[in-house]
This record gives C-alpha cells, structure tokens and sequence, in this order.
C-alpha cells in the first residue's frame, strides 16, 4: 500500500485530497494544526485502518514514523481574511513549513508535491496567464505574506529538485470552490452564497467588472492527482479558464438562491486583482486534464453544501 502525508489535510482542498487517495486505496496521514481548517472535514475517515490523523504545525520539525511515498505540501492559511490575520505563520508554513517537507523527503526519499497559486502572478499584465509568465507582485503590499511565501516555496521546491534531485511537482492553483468551503472565509462565492442565506444584500467591491474563474474541487483533485503521478517537475496551472465578471456572477447566485437581495457596491480593496485566468494549455498537453464540471453544476451541490449546514454556521464570525 503506498503511503502519502497531506499537510492542511483537515482544510477544504486537504480534505477532498484524503478523500480521492483513500479511494485510490492509499494509506493517507493527514497532518494540520486546524488554524483555519475544521477536524468534521476528516471525521469520516477517522473509522478506516488506513487513515492517520497528526495534530501538527508544519513549521516545525515534521517527524513520520514508517515508509512514505508521497507528501502533498497544502498547509497554508489561503484566504486574504486568514493571511491578513495571521500574515507572520503565512509566511512560516510558505518557507519553513516547506523546508521541513522536503528535508522529510529527501528521508523517506518520497516525490512532493506543493500546493503553489494563481497568486504567484500578482495583479497580473498578461491573460490570460501561463506559466512562463514571472508575475507582478508587490512585495510589501498587504497580499505579499501570502504571494512572496508561495513564490518562495516555489523556489526551494526547485532548489532542491535540482540540487538534491528530488522528485518534485508544481501545482498553480486557480480560484478552487465547492463544498467544505468556510462560507465566513471572505472569498467572493462562499461570501456571496452566505449573504444569500442570511437575507442580505450581496457586496461587489470595485465596479463589478474585475473578472475570476471558478474551478470545481472534483476538477482541481483529477488534475491533483494525474499531476502528482506525471513526471514533469515545473509549475503547472490548474484552474477553470471560463472568465465571469464579478457583476455577472452576482447575479448568477441571486437566481440560483432566489434571493430577493440586491446588489451593493463598497470601494475596492488594495492590489485587488483585476483580471484572473488560467492558460491551461500545459495540464491539457502533459496531463490530458480540462475541467469537466460546468459551473451551473458545481454552483447547484456547493449551494446544497451550504443550505444544509447548521444555523449557527451562518453566523459565525472568521475569528
Ligand atoms: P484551507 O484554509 O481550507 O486549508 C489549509 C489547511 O492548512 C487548514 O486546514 C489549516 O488548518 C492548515 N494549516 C495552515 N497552517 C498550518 C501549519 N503551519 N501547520 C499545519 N497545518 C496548517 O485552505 P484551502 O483552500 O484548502 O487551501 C489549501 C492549499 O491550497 C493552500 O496551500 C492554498 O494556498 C492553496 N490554494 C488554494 C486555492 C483555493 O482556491 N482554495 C487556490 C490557490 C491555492
């Protein structure tokens, strides 16, 4: 039985990430300190003998007992509402978080596999963006803890790929949505969704005309998944390239929800970025992967996801 370490396996992609491996018959550890993930996202798998669950803060000294194949490197707070709060542990799990994997790995002598972003390309000057595309960040700007740690854990992946030769994979990650979301996490679909179920008005920052692309979990997980086995060591993107203004999307949940809320509109916040797209020719190419699941679709089970959770969950604040 192959056995794989999933750090932030407790959060929303980390989970789904347990998920399909238990399924492909693995022996799955999940490791995570639960900053912002949710131990009920696990408590299903808690039954089987082939899953593991360590309470553990990645940034500190990693230490697995036994073989292991694979480590999926996805601890990280990924959220602007988390990493502006706890912007100093962004940027430990992005360098030392990612240190400890990979010297884990060269031990166990497994393949890793980091959980990179669409981030790494700031506020970008190039749509819609490949991966040759270096990016426009700002490193002092409120964004920078989350997108300089992600380039940084880019950057000693490779260092030790090509100095140590370990095996290593990339995955850029673009707008992920579906259930197991935080609907309080300050993300455009889950915050939406959250004001539709409260009754209240739904609120666009800027003008509405800022455009993003939502990519269902399912969809991120296959690509996940073909990627972790291929043998290609440079970053590739995941994400769903079909473009929706913010405006637009708005009123995609007002029906979907059949709410009787409007639209209000609040000034836009710092280094928002304007425009978001994948170019996913590389995954199509090295991986023969294209999202499957219409947004119609994923939007109708992450919107059940949602109705169904207790009342509480409504109204609870992001700390
Ligand atoms: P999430 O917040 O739901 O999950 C992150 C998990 O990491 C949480 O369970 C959290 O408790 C855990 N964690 C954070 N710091 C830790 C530490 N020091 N030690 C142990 N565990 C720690 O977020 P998510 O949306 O599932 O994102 C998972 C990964 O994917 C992140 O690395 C994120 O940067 C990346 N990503 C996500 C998206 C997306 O659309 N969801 C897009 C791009 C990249």
């Amino acid at each position: 039985m192959k056995r794989i370490l999933i750090t932030g396996g407790a959060g929303f992609l980390g989970s789904h990430l347990c998920d399909r491996f238990i399924k492909e018959g693995y022996h799955v550890i999940a490791m995570d300190n639960l900053i912002t993930g949710d131990i009920r996202n696990l408590e299903h798998l808690f039954p089987l003998s082939n899953f593991e669950f360590h309470h553990h803060d990645v940034s500190q000294f990693i230490h697995v007992a036994g073989e292991l194949d694979y480590i999926l490197h996805f601890a990280s707070p990924a959220s602007p509402i988390d990493y502006l709060k706890i912007p100093i542990q962004t940027l430990k799990v992005g360098s030392l978080g990612i240190h400890n994997c990979l010297g884990l790995a060269r031990v166990k002598n497994a393949r890793v596999l980091i959980a990179s972003t669409s981030e790494v390309y700031g506020d970008p000057t190039v749509h819609p963006q490949p991966e040759e595309y270096w990016g426009n960040v700002n490193p002092v700007g409120p964004r920078g803890v989350y997108d300089e740690a992600k380039r940084f854990q880019e950057a000693m992946t490779m260092a030790y790929h090509t100095y140590h030769g370990l095996e290593t994979r990339i995955v850029r990650i673009f707008n992920t949505y579906g259930p197991r979301m935080r609907l309080n996490d300050g993300r455009v679909l889950p915050a939406f969704i959250g004001q539709a179920l409260r009754g209240e008005d739904l609120t666009i920052f800027g003008d509405g005309s800022q455009t993003r692309s939502f990519c269902y979990v399912d969809d991120l997980v296959e690509g996940i998944y073909r990627l972790l086995l291929s043998d290609y060591p440079s970053p590739v993107n995941i994400g769903n390239p079909v473009e929706i203004t913010i405006k637009e999307f708005a009123e995609e949940i007002i029906k979907l929800t059949g709410t009787s809320q409007q639209v209000v509109y609040k000034p836009l916040p710092t280094d928002d970025p304007k425009q978001r797209q994948p170019n996913i020719s590389k995954a199509k190419a090295i991986l023969d992967w294209e999202p499957k699941v219409s947004r119609a679709e994923g939007l109708r089970i992450t919107y059940d996801y949602f109705k169904n959770l207790p009342e509480e969950e409504l109204y609870k604040a992001a700390y």
